[in-house]
């Protein structure tokens, strides 16, 4: 008797090449830790006591669907005063986390045989979740030339008769790239002419340290055609609270919100009293540790341009650095293990988030200063030990 049967379509799953880096990281005496992609700040107490004082009050209940109106009102207030956009309520939906957003949003829209345009290397969970919905995944090569994107063009030659959604993130998770006004208006200008829907994850917005964060909704003609993706998770160190919210058009919405029923039915209410509070309150402490990451990334690019055979870009958005490690003669896979053996420091292997990303690592410097010259000092001193 077996009555275990796993799922043909799901027989062969493997974790990730991130996964089993994190699993054999969690086994190091000594480790410094940059594989990880959410900030090392605990959530602040204000937002920690609004949810407890909403739990004794009796916010225990069911949630309205959507959201609570309080925190889709503080979502569009929030928008209007970091990014001078108009959004309201109506079309915005509370989602467990950035994560069930594209999930969502993918599932409402896309047939079996359907493409989504990504880019390559991009956050590797919307490759799973498109293959989990039956659509194919076309990952358009980034340039690192062109501030690791691809280009209009690119994303133009791309497009087949069953491409329905281009999906862009800036800032970017892994390569920490940021749109430029000219690049994010010629791929709203692509979409426009392929009449495709854009996804702009923009769960990074509070974090550009270089120009300035473009809402793709708020370009000519793209209001009706994008989705945008956001989330508490990084701006206001919630991850662990599995808050996010998609803003779109409502009959999207309407979908969306149908599917959601019969998998969540609604957000934890206190994550979502939480949140109010975090949007009302901490815009100064958000930028204060907006201006911590910057000195972070800049300072992680530096050391890690003096160190043999690596070059980064000078860092532009998120918290993560995308180094060229071409030159050490490595892999990014051997590479990344390399560094986790002999250094004890974890980072990512960049093919880990699509073919192109091969070549690099992706460091996230969510640690502490002190902590990151120790890991960068590691990492100096093992390559310049290493024998060739
Ligand atoms: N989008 C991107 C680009 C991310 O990097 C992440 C988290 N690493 C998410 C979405 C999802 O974040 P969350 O579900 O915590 O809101």
């Amino acid at each position: 008797m077996q009555p275990v049967k796993i799922a043909q379509r799901f027989k062969d799953i493997q974790p990730s090449p991130m996964t089993k880096i994190f699993q054999a990281a969690e086994g190091v005496e000594g480790l410094i830790n940059l594989s990880i992609g959410e900030p090392d700040f605990h959530t602040e107490h204000e937002i920690v006591d609004a949810a407890a004082a909403a739990a004794k009050s009796g916010v225990t209940h069911y949630p309205p669907l959507a959201g609570f109106p309080d925190l889709k009102r503080e979502i569009c207030s929030y928008w209007k005063r970091h990014h001078s956009v108009d959004y309201s309520p109506e079309e915005v939906l509370v989602t467990v986390g950035g994560i069930q957003a594209t999930h969502l949003c993918f599932k409402a829209m896309l047939d079996p045989g359907d493409e989504v345009l990504v880019t390559d290397p991009c956050f590797s969970a919307y490759l799973m979740q498109l293959k989990l919905n039956g659509a194919t995944a076309v990952q358009v090569p980034a340039r690192a030339e062109n501030g690791f994107f691809p280009t209009a063009e690119d994303f133009d030659r791309a497009v087949t008769p069953r491409t329905k959604i281009l999906l862009i993130n800036s800032p970017c998770n892994p390569t920490g790239g940021v749109l430029t006004p000219e690049q994010a208006n010629a791929i709203a200008d692509v979409a426009g002419r392929r009449d495709l829907l854009v996804i702009s994850d923009e769960i990074y917005e509070n974090f550009v340290y270089s120009g300035k964060h473009i809402p793709i909704s708020s370009l000519p003609g793209m209001r009706e055609r994008t989705v945008t993706v956001g989330g508490m998770s990084k701006s206001h160190c919630m991850t662990g609270w599995r808050l996010g919210y998609v803003i779109a058009p409502p009959e999207l919405l309407k979908v969306m919100l149908l599917l959601s029923v019969n998998e969540t039915y609604g957000v934890n209410v206190l994550a979502q009293s939480g949140s109010i509070e975090a949007l009302r309150s901490q815009d100064d402490k958000m930028r204060a540790r907006a201006k911590e990451y910057e000195r972070r990334v800049r300072y992680g690019a530096e050391r890690l341009n003096a160190m043999p055979g690596v070059t980064c870009p000078e860092p532009r958005g998120a918290f993560y650095l995308f180094p060229d490690i071409y030159g050490t003669g490595f892999d990014d896979m051997d590479f990344a293990w390399w560094l986790l053996e002999h250094a004890k420091v974890a980072t990512i292997p960049g093919s880990a988030f699509g073919k192109c990303g091969a070549g690099h690592i992706r460091i996230a410097c969510t640690l502490s200063m002190d902590d990151l010259e120790k890991g960068f000092d590691r990492m100096e001193d093992t390559l310049k030990k290493r024998k060739i």
